[in-house]
């Protein structure tokens, strides 16, 4: 016999990157338990694969989910929540003046992406008078790659660990005679091209990655004990999400 179907309803955003607006609905019991299969696994590849698949089921618009930055992304699976499960979370917050430690209640809904989006002459870096690198905002795609390599190659130092994510967020390299694209090079090539870097031209490029726009959450509070206010800051999905 067939049971009688449920609607749901349609919301719209912004991709904080392009300003796309795109429609989605909230959150069902299935992609709940999709995301909880990921999280109990504690598998970081399986919390992508998880995150690509529910806000795939939630979206009415065609997006390529593996090629957009991944701070679209968790922005996308916030809103997409904060319509479904709930809209708050409680971090635990200390008072910098009291030392008092206090539950405070944030809207998940009100989270937003700060920081700037930049274009590729924005993330464009020079590393000499003729040569630079144009970088792009780190995607499912190349996160997948960095954690392919890591599982196969063991637990890499930190230095190597920022190499690969510079070589896997690499989309341009130039020079005063030619653009080459990073999709095409291999990548011994790139380690190559990085290794080959003074300290200073590396940092320069690190810094990249200090400047990615993130996923924040924001909100004043006050001390219930000694009256002190703070200002209480969440930030990074995984802070979203307990
Ligand atoms: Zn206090």
């Amino acid at each position: 016999m067939p049971l009688p179907e449920l609607t749901v309803p349609r919301h719209s955003m912004k991709i904080p990157s392009d300003g796309r607006n795109i429609t989605y609905r909230p959150f069902l019991v299935k992609e709940e338990k999709i995301l909880h299969v990921a999280m109990e696994s504690e598998s970081v590849e399986a919390m992508l694969l998880a995150t690509e698949q529910v806000i795939n089921n939630c979206i009415e618009e065609d997006l390529d989910l593996r090629k957009i930055p991944m701070f679209d992304i968790e922005y996308m699976l916030t809103q997409i929540r904060s319509k479904s499960i709930g809209e708050v979370v409680k971090p635990v917050t200390t008072c910098s003046s009291c030392g008092e430690q206090q539950e405070v209640n944030m809207d998940i809904s009100q989270a937003t992406i700060v920081g700037e989006t930049k274009d590729d002459s924005g993330n464009t870096i020079k590393i000499n008078d003729s040569i630079g690198v144009v970088m792009s905002y780190p995607t499912m795609d190349s996160m997948t790659r960095g954690l392919l390599r890591s599982n196969s190659n063991g637990q890499d130092s930190m230095m190597e660990d920022l190499i690969y994510t510079m070589v896997d967020n690499m989309k341009y390299i130039y020079d005063a005679d030619e653009v080459y694209n990073c999709g095409d090079c291999k990548e011994e090539e790139l380690v190559k091209f990085v290794d080959s870097l003074t300290k200073e031209q590396f940092y320069k490029i690190a810094d990249f990655f200090n400047e990615i726009p993130k996923l924040s959450l924001e909100k004043s509070h006050k001390c219930s004990k000694c009256g002190a206010e703070d200002k209480v800051v969440v930030e990074g999905l995984q802070n979203f999400f307990g």
